[in-house]
């Protein structure tokens, strides 16, 4: 299979090459040439699969062409050694909880993936690979652990000064290994910058291989459309019918986007829901056909705070660049603070069930917009402990019980490298390297 960029002014390249590279060089990102739709059988079957088996029939359908099936089932396997249960709520509306990983967040199943995929196609390469990634707070715990001690490649994690929570600092800080996190005073945006122009620079790629781990490599966002499969298939195997819809807290829109691939690949959803807090870009879009990026805002939804969602060039390549195809499938909702908050406190006291401030927007949202006959699956993508400060503002003190694999993390020493948002400054320190 090949992968074509979004800007099409480059020839398509393999699968190694989309996940070496991660941006395509014309700046834009990468798709694959064709989504292969699944025969009707696989969707008859899979209420009696488990996770691991469906999501390798899914990496299967995605990437089987380009790598060896057993190696492909072992990268799977190895990725996937947790759950993705689905949890029912009142008002025909489930939790699929997607923070069941090492890290507690939906990130996990990407980050692991891609490190095992890259592995795989860098045996026998003689040069250093550098993964560089930006991040509001999760991916780079995901990426940082799922990349912790591979041999052949060095990670490099940029993030906002005091923007993100202690939890998530010390979860890609107190590695050591093969991770390095640079503390970068300024926004997530200025990192996703940063990132952006060391991929674009000739001088750094002339001297050093240069990857991303954010959703905008291939391997990193595509298998999350296990979820949606799992989701479907969880759903079935309890009996519960209706038309499906799903609701996607979204920030960088890599989660929504594999969502969208699910479907085109004959998973049977009827719709889906985006939602933001107040960087509501993409809310704006759905609502008048324009796309403008700005400035992020700070919010208590964090992993959400994003002002140029980098995969919404892959959404409207799905939909021919037709608003009127994209909100046939997708509406939009967008909640401040106080509202997260308020929906916090409500499914608390109501429905006994905890939510991080993430996956509270998804709820509010699929609760405001769901129909007679849908069932709604809204994505709990972090558990609320990586949140302790804000659950517990909202919720009240001791709410949170933190688990075992968090409090792990916070016994670690935080060690990182201060970097300012220059663009300079950051290519000097790769080139000391
Ligand atoms: C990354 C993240 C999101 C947003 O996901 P995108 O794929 O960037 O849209 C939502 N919630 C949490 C907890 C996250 O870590």
């Amino acid at each position: 299979m090949k992968y074509y960029s979004t800007n099409k002014s480059i020839p398509a390249v393999s699968l190694m090459e989309a996940v070496t590279k991660g941006l395509a060089s014309d700046n834009g990102l990468f798709m694959p040439e064709r989504i292969d739709v699944f025969a009707s059988d696989f969707f008859r079957q899979i209420p009696e699969m488990s996770f691991q088996e469906i999501s390798f029939r899914v990496a299967r359908q995605l990437f089987g062409e380009d790598i060896d099936e057993q190696i492909l089932k072992e990268i799977v396997y190895d990725t996937l050694s947790f759950d993705c249960p689905v949890v029912p709520l009142n008002n025909n509306i489930y939790s699929l909880e997607l923070f069941h990983g090492p890290t507690l967040a939906f990130k996990d199943v990407g980050g692991r993936f891609m490190a095992r995929l890259l592995a795989h196609f860098l045996q026998g390469f003689e040069r250093e690979v550098n993964v560089l990634v930006a991040t509001s707070g999760d991916t780079g715990s995901a990426v940082a652990n799922g990349f912790l001690g591979v041999p052949g490649i060095k990670v490099f994690v940029l993030y906002p000064k005091g923007l993100v929570s202690d939890i998530q600092e010390k979860q890609f800080t107190t590695l050591g290994k093969n991770i390095t996190a640079l503390e970068v005073d300024g926004t997530f945006d200025d990192c996703q910058r940063l990132v952006k122009s060391a991929f674009l620079d000739q001088e750094l790629n002339d001297s050093m291989v240069l990857t991303s781990a954010n959703s905008i490599n291939v391997a990193r966002f595509l298998p999350q459309s296990f979820y949606y499969f799992n989701a479907y298939a969880r759903l079935q195997e309890a009996g519960i019918k209706g038309d499906l819809v799903f609701s996607v807290p979204s920030g960088n829109f890599g989660n929504l986007t594999a969502g969208l691939f699910a479907k085109r690949m004959g998973l049977p959803v009827n719709r889906f829901i985006a939602a933001n807090n107040e960087n509501d870009i993409v809310y704006q879009y759905l609502k008048t056909g324009k796309y403008e990026p700005r400035s992020s805002v700070a919010t208590i939804a964090n992993a959400m705070d994003v002002g140029a969602p980098s995969n919404f060039a892959r959404i409207l390549e799905l939909y021919g660049h037709s608003h009127t195809d994209i909100v046939t499938y997708m509406v939009g909702y967008r909640y401040s603070d106080a509202e997260i908050r308020g929906t916090m406190k409500k499914v608390f006291i109501e429905e006994n069930y905890m939510l991080d401030p993430h996956g509270a927007v998804g709820y509010r949202a699929l609760n405001a917009d769901l129909k007679a006959g849908e069932v709604g699956v809204f994505l709990e993508t972090a558990h609320p402990a990586k949140f302790t400060e804000t659950v517990e503002n909202v919720l009240g003190k001791g709410t949170v019980i933190m688990p075992e694999k968090l409090a792990e993390f916070m016994k670690g020493e935080k060690l990182s490298i201060p970097m300012s948002t220059s663009f300079s400054d950051f290519k000097d320190y790769l080139l000391k390297k």
